[in-house]
């Protein structure tokens, strides 16, 4: 009878858990609901559409291992029923200064996601004695002084540049995140994404895939930000999705990078997503942020994730690209 118990409970709180993810109208946010959802969990969404869409979540509407509550993380945040994990996604997450849905442009709601956001998850997390996770990002290592980029490397950020509501409120996040799991010993992990692309992303936030692929879909040309020699290493969201979930389910604290290491320039990406297209349209180049805003040099080392995780990313940018396009193609 024990025994009976002791597995209807391991199999309750171990394998179908009921979790809370913030920024669940997102790109990220809405594929975690899925992926969760797909395993048998029970999810929570919350999300204030700032920069999240409804439709990302509309094929779950009448899905009983869903629900929805729309709020502003920054204020207080009551989730009725227990809760088993707490995801902090909610955050703007585009660096681009020319789109109304970047964090440019949503300077203080940016750094409240990142701050009170941080703050009222993780009390939920710690009144449900839930496993949590925050999403931190690579912005976090500034402009990086060292390449690739370890979890041990503190970063090049500087506090009032143009960049610093983001990476300064997440850097602020991570800290918090840590002291809830010294002081209140809460369960807490933090996963750093490098840059990630796919379906969902919003056309108009200014990130380089979702502009090249509508700019090649339009002939236009193509616009780089400065000479295009810069770099980043771009992950497909299915990969990404697949690391965060191991986090989930691993009993790991300390800061784990994800993120595809395979790095190229800015004007490579533009060629491959041309040809691809079969767009002649070319590409210009327009003046490049001020020096130390856009990073010059972007790649994860991903040594923890393998070890620790068991993880790595296997969807190349060419085949990423080919699940991507037709997402925006439709759009
Ligand atoms: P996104 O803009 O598509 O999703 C963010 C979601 O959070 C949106 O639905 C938005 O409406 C919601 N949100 C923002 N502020 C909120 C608030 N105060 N209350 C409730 N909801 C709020 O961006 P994304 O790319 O899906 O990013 C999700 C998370 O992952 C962010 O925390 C971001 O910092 C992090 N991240 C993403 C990347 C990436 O490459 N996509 C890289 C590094 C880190
Ligand atoms: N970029 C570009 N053209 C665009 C959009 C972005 O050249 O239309 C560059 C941008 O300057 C940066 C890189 O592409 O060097 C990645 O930009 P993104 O906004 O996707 O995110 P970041 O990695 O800078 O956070």
């Amino acid at each position: 009878m024990l025994l009976f118990i002791s597995i209807i409970t391991y199999r309750f709180y171990y394998e179908f858990m009921r979790i809370l993810i913030t920024g669940a109208a997102g790109f990220l946010g809405s594929h975690l609901c899925d992926r969760l959802i797909s395993l048998g969990h029970e999810v929570v969404g919350m999300d204030n559409f700032v920069t999240g869409n409804i439709q990302n979540l509309a094929h779950l509407s009448g899905n009983p291992a869903f629900h929805f509550i729309r709020h502003d993380v920054a204020n207080f945040i009551f989730v009725p029923g227990k809760l088993d994990a707490v995801l902090h996604f909610a955050s703007p997450a585009s660096p681009n200064p020319n789109s109304p849905f970047g964090f440019p442009n949503l300077p203080i709601q940016t750094m409240k996601a990142g701050a009170l956001g941080t703050h009222n998850t993780l009390g939920v997390a710690r009144v449900h004695k839930a496993r949590y996770i925050l999403a931190s990002t690579s912005e976090i290592y500034g402009d990086p002084l060292e390449h690739p980029q370890s979890e041990e490397y503190w970063g090049h950020v500087n506090p009032i540049g143009e960049r610093s509501v983001y990476d300064e409120a997440k850097r602020f996040a991570e800290a918090l995140t840590m002291a809830y799991h010294r002081y209140h010993k809460i369960n807490t992990g933090i996963v750093r994404i490098f840059n990630t692309y796919g379906p969902r992303m919003r056309l108009d936030d200014g990130r380089v895939i979702p502009n090249f692929i509508q700019q090649a879909l339009e002939k236009s040309p193509l616009t780089i930000y400065g000479n295009g020699e810069q770099t980043r290493s771009f992950c497909f969201v299915d990969d990404l999705i697949d690391g965060i979930v191991k986090l989930i389910f691993s009993e790991e604290h300390f800061p784990i990078n994800i993120g595809n290491p395979n790095e190229i320039t800015i004007s490579q990406l533009a060629n491959e997503i041309n040809t691809k297209l079969g767009n002649q349209g070319n590409i210009i180049y327009l003046e490049g942020r001020v020096a130390g805003v856009d990073p010059v040099r972007r790649k994860p080392d991903i040594t923890r994730a393998v070890e620790l995780l068991g993880w790595h990313a296997s969807i190349t940018l060419n085949d990423g690209l080919d699940r991507t396009i037709p997402y925006f193609r439709k759009k």
